[in-house]
């Protein structure tokens, strides 16, 4: 059936979504023989990674401005080279820490030996040693302690946190100095 344009624009939108609701209803949207909404959105939404990012940023007492350049880095939002090199405002993306790569949020925060220095150096205050994962892995290794009250895993979020926004502040300075 035609959509009559006399329809408000949210009946419009369901209408207009018919054949993707009903190709997300034949995937076992019923719990218990009860229609699922939580079910549906599931369907509709797909195999999204999970938003781990709350785990991290909710509940975390670092300084603001390192949640902020935290939740920046876990959405891929910083303007790394590689970022800059896309939006064409860069014509290279070697990593300005050791120049032996390309400037990446993984690589800048997990994989440069200058960052991975600083992580270690950081995490060693709490006693913590066996941190050198990927991105990743790594989100989801602190992403799983967010909800712990343990003084120690309460310390990882904020030292995480706090570690990211080191690195990037002497990336800045790295970057800065190397355009002057
Ligand atoms: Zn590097």
């Amino acid at each position: 059936m035609a959509i009559p344009a006399r329809l408000s624009w949210a009946l419009k939108k369901i209408l207009a979504s018919r054949e993707t609701i009903q190709e997300a209803h034949s995937q076992h949207v019923y719990d218990a023989d009860c229609f699922s909404i939580k079910k549906l959105c599931r369907a509709l939404k797909g195999d999204q990674p999970t938003m781990q990012w709350r785990r991290i940023i909710c509940n975390n007492r670092a300084s603001p401005k390192a949640l902020f350049i935290t939740w920046l880095m876990l959405h891929n939002r910083l303007a790394t080279k590689s970022r800059l090199y896309e939006w064409r405002i860069l014509t290279d993306t070697t990593c300005v820490m050791c120049s032996d790569a390309s400037e990446t949020v993984s690589h800048l925060f997990f994989e440069c030996p200058t960052s991975k220095q600083i992580c270690t150096l950081c995490l060693q205050q709490i006693g913590i040693t066996n941190h050198h994962r990927g991105l990743a892995e790594e989100v989801k290794v602190v992403a799983a302690k967010g909800h712990s009250k343990r003084p120690q895993n309460r310390l990882l979020l904020m030292f995480f946190a706090e570690v990211v926004y080191h690195i990037w502040q002497q990336r800045n300075l790295v970057f800065l100095e190397g355009l002057g």
